[in-house]
């Protein structure tokens, strides 16, 4: 059970250090807090000079349980006396809690611990009850917490979240009121977030704890059906790899997806392959969410460009051998790498190129990179499917014939590609 003690009269006897920390939270509660103390912490004196609470500065009296009206609760932490004051409570039927004693205590105060405004656990209250180990129990709450904000433990929500200042709560109180009516939804975001490349691990703490107090995802197929397998049933998850749209283009689709979603005020993640930002579109799905009003940020994630190369073993860049590298999209052919094409001392990284190897290559020899500069094509990076070829840029298109290379498929072009070979 946890007491709701907001304007409820609650004595507190002592004035030491446990009872000023507690005068704390019960005055956060919402509490009207008198003290009895003769010899009170200077937090409880300026407390009781702005007006916070009723200060006597006196020994406890059985009269203050009493007077002017019935304590609701006490709490006693004074070390010499808390054991006269809990018979006292006994016998007028009124809850105490003893700071000297737990075992004798009628009440028992668990570890507590709310989840930070703006984090997946915000609104959650964790309490720990230790057997009188109570090391043990912040460690337990402090890990529970974590495990909420981390996404490792579920910690959707079910309803609507409390639109911030919808409750009758003041400052400071993190206990919304109950009884009244439902508080208004919130009206919903979006986050943009990389799932990295093929394995479920290669995502950022954050982005899977976003994951995890999703109600929608909308979700690439490129990178993301381990999340997916992994999410509770009652999430929406609409897969707009597999499901072209009906109306207009694929892109319009998600664009009204995402919108429509965050107006109904759900938490909408858009699950994308790699980095939301790299060859991804994920710059336009912002412009349209930020254009409508709708609040949309972005996760960032591993990139398949450096990330697919790491997986056999090609660094982007190597002391010796390259000291920059280019990511391009090879979708459009030579025409599509313009410039790019004469960057001849970078390394080269190639996606979505899979279609076009040949023109490419010979665009590049024909702008000056050597017919035998090593070339490494790495299918289904960090999947179980991973198959990496290595060539030169003469040979890449028929070898890739050969073999059969297909799609998901990152081409290095350049000395790094065989840095793995001369190991
Ligand atoms: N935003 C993504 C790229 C999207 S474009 C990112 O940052 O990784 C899609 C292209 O990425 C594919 O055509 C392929 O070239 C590359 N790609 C993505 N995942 C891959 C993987 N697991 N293995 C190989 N290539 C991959």
């Amino acid at each position: 059970m946890s007491l709701r003690l907001r304007d409820r009269r609650v004595l507190v006897v002592g004035g030491g250090a446990v009872a000023s920390r507690r005068v704390d939270d019960l005055l956060a509660e919402g509490a009207l807090v008198e003290v009895v103390a003769p010899e009170p912490s200077e937090r409880v004196v300026a407390l009781a000079a702005e007006g916070r609470l009723v200060l006597h500065r006196r020994p406890f009296a059985e009269d203050d349980l009493l007077c002017p009206t019935p304590a609701w609760f006490v709490l006693t932490a004074t070390g010499t006396v808390d054991a006269a004051v809990a018979t006292a409570c006994e016998r007028e039927r009124v809850w105490c809690l003893r700071a000297d004693d737990a075992d004798a205590s009628p009440v028992h105060r668990p570890s507590v611990a709310r989840g930070a405004p703006g984090s997946p656990a915000e609104g959650i209250t964790v309490a720990v009850s230790g057997d009188r180990d109570p090391r043990r129990a912040v460690a337990v709450r402090d890990a529970v917490l974590a495990g909420l904000d981390s996404g490792t433990l579920p910690v959707r929500r079910r309803r609507p979240a409390a639109e911030p200042g919808a409750t009758h709560a003041e400052p400071g109180s993190s206990l919304p009121e109950h009884g009244s009516s439902l508080p208004e939804p919130v009206a919903g975001r979006v986050w943009l977030v990389g799932a990295g490349p093929g394995d479920a691990g290669l995502i950022s703490v954050r982005g899977r704890a976003l994951l995890a107090s999703a109600d929608v995802v909308v979700a690439d197929r490129l990178g993301t059906e381990e999340h997916l397998a992994l999410l509770p049933e009652d999430v929406e998850v609409v897969d707009v790899g597999k499901h072209p749209g009906r109306h207009g283009s694929i892109q319009d689709t998600i664009h009204e997806l995402l919108v429509s979603h965050a107006r109904a005020g759900r938490r909408v993640v858009r699950l994308k392959g790699g980095d939301p930002f790299v060859l991804g579109r994920g710059g336009e799905e912002v412009a349209y969410c930020a254009a409508r009003g709708v609040p949309v940020e972005v996760v960032p994630g591993i990139t398949s460009a450096t990330s697919v190369p790491a997986a056999v073993g090609i660094p982007v860049t190597h002391r010796g051998l390259s000291t920059s590298f280019v990511v391009a999209s090879g979708h459009d052919g030579p025409a599509g790498l313009g410039p790019l094409l004469h960057a001849t001392g970078s390394t080269l990284v190639l996606l979505m190129a899979v279609g076009r190897l040949a023109e490419i290559a010979d665009a590049l020899v024909a702008a000056g990179r050597p017919p035998a500069t090593p070339v490494a094509v790495v299918e289904q990076g960090w999947t179980p499917r991973q198959r990496v070829t290595h060539t030169s840029l003469s040979d890449l298109a028929e070898r890739a014939r050969e073999v059969g290379v297909t799609n998901p498929a990152v081409v290095v072009v350049g000395d790094v590609a065989a840095v793995p070979l001369d190991r």
